[in-house]
């Protein structure tokens, strides 16, 4: 162990990544250094110094142990030490103070308890359905515990002996410069147990993927965007951990002419010039029916009329309004007499006044 390896990116310096093998590391390696090979590149401080770290990258990567130390170092680095569930436990008295104490976030000796993933899906709602709430089905893909095996990865669940190397306990000590690492112990990958026949249904895995159908209750008045969660749903815990969750994301389509802000709705509807001019009484469609407006006469564009509790009704929560917000339209192709009898009208009626008079005082 190195203090600097902190530091240093050696998946950075080879151009490879965390997931890549040995092999193609050793791969990476071998074209980098025939690069910059000192023999190739006589005088060439640059490529010494490449050729060093190139090398240095390798040794560790390729080291199945090193690695997975380095790997270690690294997403403690990488995470302030904090919330780090790793296998291997430190000493902390051998810890020097660089890393300071963080025994308490590693929570040495015992498995830790931990929460199953949360899974995400995504449900698609009408507009209406989303306003009176609806109960649908979701399908899932869940990891579950393998029911033959009980989630140990031996056939019947019993087909399995101590590991030898550790005597059952997971972890083998090894003593790296001033660290001294406990390490998953490599021939039972930790587990302390060696399977001797494998659990066919899993192959080992512990656990099985099933597809499920979840219904989901959708509730009255959900808006767009709400996440439903789904307490269990999720994928398995370990350590005796609860399930994960599952999050359902709602998509509310849009309406053809409702328009929600809040719980209240926002209707725009056009009245021609006569029904502004001259009142009128018009039918407007609510969520689960229709009310009856009366517009008075003398209606400006742009008037906006409340029709109290038709909005959305959301579930245990106040039921919103609903915003009707006229435009006056005007007729866009006048017949000849059409035009002559408003031509008439302007002559007789208006006082030549005009509605815009204010802007000129
Ligand atoms: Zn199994
Ligand atoms: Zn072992």
């Amino acid at each position: 162990m190195n203090r600097d390896w902190l530091e240093k990116d050696f998946y950075a310096v080879l151009g490879v990544n965390q997931d890549s093998s040995t092999e193609e590391i050793k791969k990476a390696y071998k074209k980098l250094a025939r690069e910059n090979h000192p023999d190739l590149n006589p005088d060439d401080k640059e490529a010494e110094k490449r050729f060093k770290d190139i090398s240095e990258a390798s040794s560790v990567l390729t080291d199945v142990n090193k690695r997975q130390e380095y790997d270690q170092v690294r997403a403690m680095g990488a995470s302030g030490f904090s919330g780090f569930s790793g296998g291997t436990n430190f000493n902390v008295e051998d810890l020097g103070d660089i890393f300071g104490n963080f025994g308490d976030i590693f929570g040495f000796g015992g498995t830790s308890r931990r929460k199953g993933q949360s899974y995400q899906t995504n449900i698609n709602v009408s507009f209406n359905d989303s306003a009176s709430g609806l109960d649908t089905n979701v399908p899932l893909r869940k990891e579950v515990v393998c029911e033959d095996c009980r989630g140990n990865g031996s056939e019947n669940g019993n087909s399995y002996h101590v590991c030898n190397i550790c005597k059952g306990s997971g972890q083998t000590a090894s003593n790296q410069g001033f660290f001294s690492f406990s390490q998953p112990c490599q021939a039972c990958r930790g587990q302390g147990n060696v399977i001797d026949k494998q659990c066919k249904r899993c192959r080992a895995n512990g656990f099985v993927i099933k597809n499920e159908t979840i219904k989901v209750k959708v509730p009255a008045g959900v808006d767009n965007g709400t996440v439903i969660r789904l307490r269990g749903y999720g994928g398995p815990g370990s350590g005796g951990g609860p399930d994960g969750d599952l999050l359902v994301q709602v998509n509310v389509e849009p309406h053809k002419f409702f328009k929600r802000n809040g719980s209240d709705l926002i209707l725009e509807i056009p009245l021609l010039f006569t029904e502004a001019a001259l009142g009128t009484v018009i039918k407007i469609p609510t969520l689960d029916g229709s009310v009856t407006l009366k517009v008075p006469s003398g209606t400006a564009s742009g008037k906006t009329f409340k029709i109290r509790g038709e909005g959305i009704k959301p579930q245990g929560r106040r039921a919103g309004d609903l915003y009707v917000k006229t435009t006056i339209v005007a007729p866009t192709n006048l017949s000849r007499s059409a035009k002559k009898h408003l031509e008439k009208y302007k002559e007789q009626f208006e006082s030549g006044d005009s509605p815009r008079d204010y802007l000129y005082e």
